[in-house]
């Protein structure tokens, strides 16, 4: 690997994210972008209206440190009615700029150098970064695709169980999972709960789509097992619940001695963000139940027309349980199997543009997402209806 100038031995290696590279290339090819996983369509009335109307008011001013009130409320309402779990609005929940900062917040907050953190991969794109940033160790372990395309991704326990070493302090989950859609059964979850129970590790859980759940698949957070409320930190967001994936306003909850610790990173990376938008998220989480079953029977919908597209245009493609993700193999319609080269062409090929995968390993894991690619259905219908018919007439 070359040297980047000036970028610090923590950060080599990363470079540009995958999604500003492809997001890039859909706006200059003006192809169809199912890259980055951003919805086309406004959030609810009722939580861009609370937006607006709190510009021009002093919620252009700094918000409390650790969120606004009413939103730490919110918030703690919200979980309790969706989950179980309580947490005391004052100490156990904390505002932060999107679950991107709270991730990397509490990896500063938790690791020491030489720390080792356990995750799966594919992983969404900060894990590496952050965890590098706080210098910390990744030890991955892969999740594997299903055999048939009706199948759903697995782990293997054993594997997991051998990524744990003395070193181990934080076991990183994503789940409901991007990029594979999976979402962790109450079977795998009380395996990862045991192991951080017999091993003492702090758990680390992202739960940005929890929302976003297709029929026969059910999120349950790690923290809801028992003995795990105590080590672990959830993170959420309400950039993918309300469609202002733009706003960053996210959130982390969980026992205060933790939160503490978060908050302490935290303060000195943005100290507060949103002024405005915090009002906002506050009342998006106060709506009735019938708004978070809509949009997952929505999103659900699409999920099908984009994976009878996606086989139609003779990709195999895993119909994943949740989020805004199906992942293809590119094998049939790229002999070599270059997700990144496919990715780069699919512009040109069908006007449409997607994420490869390959990135989304630890470097010596790559070959593993090599051939896979990642499109995004959180479209609207024409949109959807267009890509899917592009991709159908794809070149080879
Ligand atoms: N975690 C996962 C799994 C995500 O997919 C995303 C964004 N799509 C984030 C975190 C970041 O969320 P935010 O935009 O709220 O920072
Ligand atoms: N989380 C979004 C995705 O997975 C993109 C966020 C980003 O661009 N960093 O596509």
């Amino acid at each position: 690997m070359t040297r980047v100038p000036y970028l610090s031995a923590r950060l080599q290696g990363f470079g540009t994210t995958v999604f500003a590279e492809m997001s890039a290339l859909a706006a200059t090819t003006g192809a169809i972008n199912l890259g980055q996983g951003f919805p086309d369509t406004p959030g609810p009335a009722e939580v861009l209206d609370v937006a607006r109307a709190a510009i021009g008011t002093p919620h252009d001013q700094y918000p409390p440190g650790p969120g606004l009130p009413e939103l730490r409320t919110a918030i703690s309402a919200h979980v309790q009615r969706f989950r179980g779990p309580a947490y005391d609005p004052d100490g156990e929940v904390l505002v932060t700029a999107g679950a991107t900062e709270a991730l990397t917040a509490a990896l500063l907050a938790l690791l020491d150098p030489g720390d080792e953190v356990v995750l799966f991969e594919p992983m969404y794109d900060c894990y590496a970064a952050a965890v590098a940033m706080a210098g910390g160790v990744v030890r991955a372990v892969p999740l594997v695709p299903p055999p048939a395309s009706d199948g759903v991704w697995t782990f293997d326990a054993e594997r997991l169980r051998a990524a744990v070493t003395p070193r181990t302090r934080l076991l990183l989950l994503n789940t409901p999972h991007n990029p594979t859609g999976k979402v962790f059964d109450r079977q795998e979850l009380a395996t990862l709960a045991a192991l951080a129970i017999g091993s003492d590790l702090l758990v680390l859980t992202d739960e940005v789509y929890e929302h976003l759940v297709f029929s026969g698949a059910e999120h349950v957070s790690l923290a809801e097992l028992p003995g795990m409320r105590d080590r672990t930190l959830v993170v959420s967001s309400g950039g993918k619940t309300f469609n202002t994936t733009g706003w960053k306003v996210g959130w982390i909850c969980g026992p205060a001695p933790l939160v503490s610790a978060v908050r302490t990173a935290k303060q000195f990376l943005t100290y507060v963000n949103a002024g405005p938008f915090q009002p906002a998220m506050a009342a998006g989480l106060a709506l009735p139940d019938a708004y978070f079953t809509g949009i997952a029977r929505d999103l659900e919908y699409r999920r099908d027309v984009l994976v009878e597209g996606l086989h139609g245009a003779g990709l195999p493609v895993v119909s994943p349980q949740a989020t805004y993700f199906a992942i293809v193999d590119v094998r049939p319609v790229q002999p070599d199997g270059d997700g990144l080269a496919f990715c780069r062409s699919l512009p040109a090929r069908a006007g449409v543009v997607a994420v490869p995968i390959g990135g989304f390993y630890a470097p010596q894991d790559e070959h593993l997402g090599r051939h896979l690619v990642r499109f995004a259905f959180c479209k609207r219908d024409e949109v959807l209806a267009e890509a899917v018919e592009r991709l159908g007439r794809m070149s080879a």
